[in-house]
Parts: structure tokens; sequence; C-alpha cells
């Protein structure tokens, strides 16, 4: 083996070795083009943020800005070994930063934001400022809605994928173009119809979002159909319609059926109709004779026709 082909195989396995940590830290997908160092932005953090001669890291802590210290490739060193003193209060990071409120407090707080919202931009507003979902974390944009809030009819999806993070526009990636496309087969567009999600937040690596996610959201999205008030609602896929109608079964059973959709805050029940996910769609284009039996039904009602409800 030559020199050369020696450091390769070297620097082959040092890459390896650091994937295989984050593997096993529990990364499973990328959110940045580039590493953020969130160690090194808190201490700079509270070094502006305190006194000088309250910075100086308390004894048995030496090296604790560094300890995770990231660089692109690098995983973290691990910090010393044996049992760490509490960290006295000022240095503690902000109590948000370090852990999630619990569920429970989250939920208030997502209740109590969510009632306080008094229009739509509002509404938006509070879920910029809403720190209780651990999606935010992870994503790079808030994804809120997009279209016409003042349109008949209100989509609501699943929740963002990597291209709706990036823009910070909901259904704007490969399946928000097939939606489009549905959309444009009965005379719908962007500035007839009003779309938005169940998550606001894009789960890392399109994961499924656990219930405790979707719980939080909950309050908003009801926030969010009782302001935008519209006439007609549509369930995107599987996630919305069960969350959203209380329901077990899968999209299958739900799809096509109209149900009246109402909470508490609302002064009077909302036809809705649940179908199939255009992501559902691509994978599985036979189904979209369903989608389509679905779309008609919905341009029936958008004409004035009375939805059929679905009893039970
Ligand atoms: N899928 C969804 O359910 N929502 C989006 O915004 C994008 C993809």
């Amino acid at each position: 083996m030559t020199e050369k082909s020696a450091q390769l195989e070297g620097l082959q396995q040092k890459l390896a070795a650091a994937l295989d940590w984050y593997r096993l830290a529990g990364v499973d997908c990328a959110v940045l083009p580039a590493a953020r160092n969130r160690y090194a932005e808190e201490e700079t953090r509270r070094k502006t943020a305190a006194p000088a001669s309250r910075t100086a890291a308390p004894s048995g802590l030496k090296g604790d800005q560094d300890q995770g210290a990231t660089t692109a490739g690098a995983p973290p060193r691990l910090a010393p070994e044996g049992p760490r003193p509490p960290l006295p209060r000022q240095h503690r990071p902000a109590a948000q930063d370090l852990t999630l409120k619990s569920n429970e407090s989250a939920l208030a707080d997502a209740r109590h934001l969510a009632a306080a919202a008094k229009n739509v931009g509002a509404l938006k507003q509070a879920l910029e400022e809403f720190e209780g979902c651990a999606l935010k974390k992870t994503a790079l944009n808030l994804v809120f809605a997009d279209g016409n809030p003042e349109a008949k009819v209100m989509f609501i999806g699943e929740g963002p994928g990597a291209e709706e993070d990036r823009r910070g526009l909901p259904f704007v990636g490969v399946s928000g173009q097939l939606l489009d496309r549905m959309l444009a087969t009965i005379g719908l567009d962007r500035q007839s119809a009003y779309i938005s999600n169940i998550l606001f937040w894009r789960p890392p690596g399109n994961r499924t979002p656990t219930m405790s996610e979707i719980a939080v959201c909950l309050p908003f999205v009801e926030r969010h159909i009782e302001l935008v008030d519209p006439e007609i609602l549509v369930f995107i896929g599987g996630i919305s319609a069960k969350t959203l109608l209380g329901r077990s079964e899968g999209i299958l059973r739900l799809r096509g059926n109209w149900r009246h959709y109402q909470h508490p805050g609302m002064a009077r029940p909302v036809p809705a109709l649940s179908t199939l996910h255009p992501a559902y769609l691509l994978r599985q284009p036979a189904q979209k004779r369903l989608a389509w039996r679905d779309l008609l039904s919905l341009r029936a009602v958008l004409d004035g026709a009375q939805p059929e409800f679905k009893s039970g």
C-alpha cells in the first residue's frame, strides 16, 4: 500500500467513525448545509450577557466551553468522567435551551398563545414565539400557511418536508407540485384556496410526528381554523384527517367522506372532506382515481351542492 492510499484509508476510517458517532447520538439527517457549533454560540452569549468577573468557569469545570466543541466532521469530545457540580445560576443556559418545557406546560402555553391571537397574523407571530415544540429546534423555518385566507376552502396537510422547511411555505416540494396540479383540475389555485398543516415545523428526516408534537401544535391549528373560518375544510392525508376528526380508521376508509368538523371555539360546524395525500399518490399512482373522485366531490360542494354527510 502506498503512503497516499494509507492516508486515504485512515481518513475514510475517521469519517466512518465520525458518522457512526452521530448515528449513535441519534442524528438522522443534516438540517443545515454546515455544522453549527451551539456550544460556541452559547459561550459567546454567556460572555456578552454576563460581566467579565462572573464568566470564569467555576472550578471543576475547566474546559467547559470546549469540551463539546464541534468542528465540521469531528465529533465533540466527551465530557470528563465523574459527576459534575451543578452550574451556578448565572452560568446556566436559559431553561429553554437546555430542555423543552414539560409537555403539560408547553400545551398550556400553546393554548394560551393560540387563544390570545386575534387574527391570522397574530397567530403566526405567536407560533414564532412559541418554544414548546421540539420540532422547532431542528427546523430551519416556521411553515405557517400559503394561499388566500379569504378563500372558501382551507386545506390542512401533515407537516413540512425539506423544501417547505427551506422556503417557509407549505406544499412547495414535489408533493406540493402534485397538489397544485390536482387543485388546478377543479379550477383552484393558491388565490382561491388556503393551505396549512397540522405541524408547523418539519420533523427531522421527515419522520412520522409523535403524538406530543401533534398535540402541542393542535391548539394553533384549531385557532387557525377558527380565525380563517372557511366554508369548507379538506384534510389531506391520514394524520390530518385522523387528528382533526378524532378517528382511528386509516385514510383509505376516511377519504371521500364528508363529516362535520367542529371544536368548542367554533360558532358552527364546517363540512370537512378527507382525501389522500399527494406524497402517497406519488408512491401509488393507481390511487389517483380515488383522489379524483374526492376532487369532483369538493368541486360540486364548492359549486353549491349539499355534501352527503357520513354518519358514525
Ligand atoms: N406534505 C405535507 O403534508 N405538507 C407540506 O407542507 C408538504 C408536504
